[in-house]
């Protein structure tokens, strides 16, 4: 390979790398705003101005091809001088409104002011004003005092997102972005830009003032939207789920996620409608019961069955741990193979950049895991039918919403003797469960998703739950430190009464006399890498934070990002 050397190290690039992406490689920051990895160069903010020896002016390193023999200089006189006085000229019109602005403690503007910056400014004129507060689109403002006109969200419009809604009007201090006339800053990716804007000009509707980044945890996990299963982080202030935010990984979603995925998959999480309880329902009406009652209630009830009268419906918004629970409960413990989950898929949500068609985080997984019917056992239809013929007379599901996905089965459940449910939020299935269990949502456990491409990675709990710090009081903190768990126990929001599924599965096997000695989910992880050879010998350190390629037949092409 060529090499180039920059700041006296000699480093290696690739044919048709420019300076910045050969300097980004070998971990060496150039300063820079409007360069973006995965969008076009524009070349127009100037902060990238590198010394190349040999070469009579300042070079952008955004723009200028590495070349075999090169001598860069990141950091010389004149190359520091050109980036103070870019950032000085940046800064004449910038309102300095950090106090109050959302970007401030992750902004490039605001960390290259402290390192670059003079510290006073030479400028006593009026600053130049431009609107402020404005309405880009239903997800997006805009404040034009900010805005630094690196064309980050244009280009993003256009290139990535494929629907050009933005562009620059005005000429030199006066120029600002706007929407093109009569259209709106609405594609589905639209919150991108908020992301990639290197200042506070383009702020997210849904978390503007919410709070400071510094007030915040962020958590590494996957989102649950559909079988894409991007990348994201989730912050957290006082227990509560404030936004999320797309994780780079190459081979899922690169640096992007969907508005849906963003501003909808958090909502059951911080809703008013989470089950705060164990549910009976009697004679009498439904009550709220303790955990070790419901146990004993469902063991005793579940005894009451022949095996063949009972059947399992496991879930594809479930963890693989959840689920190879569930199937290792009903042969197992139950015996039967009366078992499937149900598929849920909306062509309309797919697109050609990230969105799948499957909206549910884990079909690959739930399957791979063993959530299929076996010796002879139902599948999905033959279950509803045997309902409807008396035949099944007790269902057991977890995390999933039949009725609403399907209204014929408020009239099919309610012929049941016995409906067990595991549930995060109240829905129109949960009002027929007999016993109800509140399960723990994505962002309250560990675990592991599927995605489409057979693409296996974590999830890690954010936000902690009642039974959480319950589980923290009896284990040591170098524990919690190597399975990742670094919620703040002591976090004053509300905290959901909830259990991962696995756990109440396990609760209820022991009270049916069939012990397992499970305490987190990497250790039923473990169990299933032991049985399922498409697992064999993975761990999640191996998984790790970027996810691992299964060896399996993906059902869709990736679509590239
Ligand atoms: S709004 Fe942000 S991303 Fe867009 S041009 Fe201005 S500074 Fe760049
Ligand atoms: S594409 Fe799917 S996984 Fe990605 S952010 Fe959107 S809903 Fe979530």
């Amino acid at each position: 390979m060529p090499k180039l050397i920059i700041d006296k190290q000699e480093v290696e690039f690739k044919p048709g790398q420019t300076i910045i992406e050969a300097a980004k490689d070998h971990g060496i920051e150039i300063p820079h705003f409007c360069w973006h990895p995965e969008l076009s160069v524009s070349g127009n903010c100037r902060v990238c101005l590198v010394e190349v020896e040999k070469m009579p002016k300042l070079m952008i390193a955004c723009s200028t091809l590495a070349a075999e023999g090169m001598v860069v200089h990141t950091q010389s006189e004149k190359t520091l001088a050109a980036r103070n006085a870019v950032m000085e000229f940046i800064l004449i019109n910038h309102p300095l409104d950090c106090p109050i602005c959302d970007e401030a403690g992750e902004c490039k503007l605001q960390d290259y002011a402290y390192q670059h910056g003079e510290g006073e400014s030479r400028f006593t004129e009026e600053k130049n004003h431009k609107l402020k507060h404005v309405e880009l689109g239903p997800r997006v403002m805009f404040d034009g005092e900010r805005c630094i006109s690196c064309s980050r969200c244009i280009r993003f419009c256009d290139e990535i997102a494929k629907d050009p809604e933005l562009t620059f009007v005005q000429r030199g201090d006066r120029v600002t972005i706007t929407t093109f006339p009569g259209e709106q800053l609405d594609n589905p990716y639209s919150m991108n830009t908020i992301d990639i804007c290197p200042v506070g000009a383009l702020t997210s509707k849904d978390f503007r003032f919410a709070a400071r980044v510094w007030d915040m945890s962020s958590t590494k996990s996957i989102c649950p939207g559909c079988s894409r299963g991007c990348n994201i982080d989730i912050w957290v202030r006082n227990n509560e789920i404030l936004r999320l935010t797309p994780r780079y990984n190459k081979d899922v979603n690169s640096y992007w996620m969907c508005d849906d995925g963003r501003l909808n998959t958090l909502k059951h999480v911080n809703a008013d409608d989470r089950i705060d309880s164990p549910y009976l329902k009697t004679e009498t009406g439904t009550f709220k019961v303790a955990w070790d009652e419901a146990f004993a209630e469902a063991s005793s009830r579940i005894k009451s069955f022949n095996k063949n009268e009972i059947a399992f419906i496991g879930s594809a918004y479930a963890t693989c741990e959840d689920n190879f629970m569930l199937a290792k409960f009903a042969r197992s413990v139950i015996g039967t193979g009366n078992l499937d989950f149900v598929r849920h898929t909306n062509p309309e949500f797919k697109d050609e950049l990230l969105k799948t068609a499957d909206v549910t985080p884990n079909t690959l997984g739930a399957e791979l895991a063993g959530v299929k019917p076996s010796n002879n056992g139902l599948d999905f239809n033959g279950i509803k039918k045997s309902i409807k013929e008396g035949k099944i007379k007790a269902l057991y599901l977890i995390d999933d919403d039949l009725v609403s996905n399907d209204p014929e089965m408020e009239n099919v459940l309610s012929k049941l003797d016995l409906f067990i449910v595991h549930a995060a939020n109240h829905n129109k299935t949960t009002a027929l469960a007999d016993i109800l269990f509140p399960s723990s949502t994505f962002a309250e456990k560990n675990g592991t998703f599927v995605n489409i491409d057979g693409m296996i990675q974590r999830i890690r709990p954010a936000v902690s739950t009642v039974d959480a710090d319950r589980a923290i009081d009896g284990m040591a903190m170098s524990r919690l430190d190597k399975f990742g768990t670094k919620f703040d126990r002591w976090a004053k929001g509300k905290k959901a009464d909830a259990r991962a599924n696995w756990k109440i599965l396990i609760s209820i096997a022991g009270a049916l006399g069939h012990k397992m000695k499970f305490n987190m989910a990497e250790e039923v992880f473990t169990e299933m890498s032991n049985s399922i050879d498409t697992f064999k010998g993975l761990n999640y350190d191996d998984i790790g934070e970027s996810g691992m390629k299964l060896k399996v037949p993906v059902t869709e092409p990736n679509v590239k990002v």
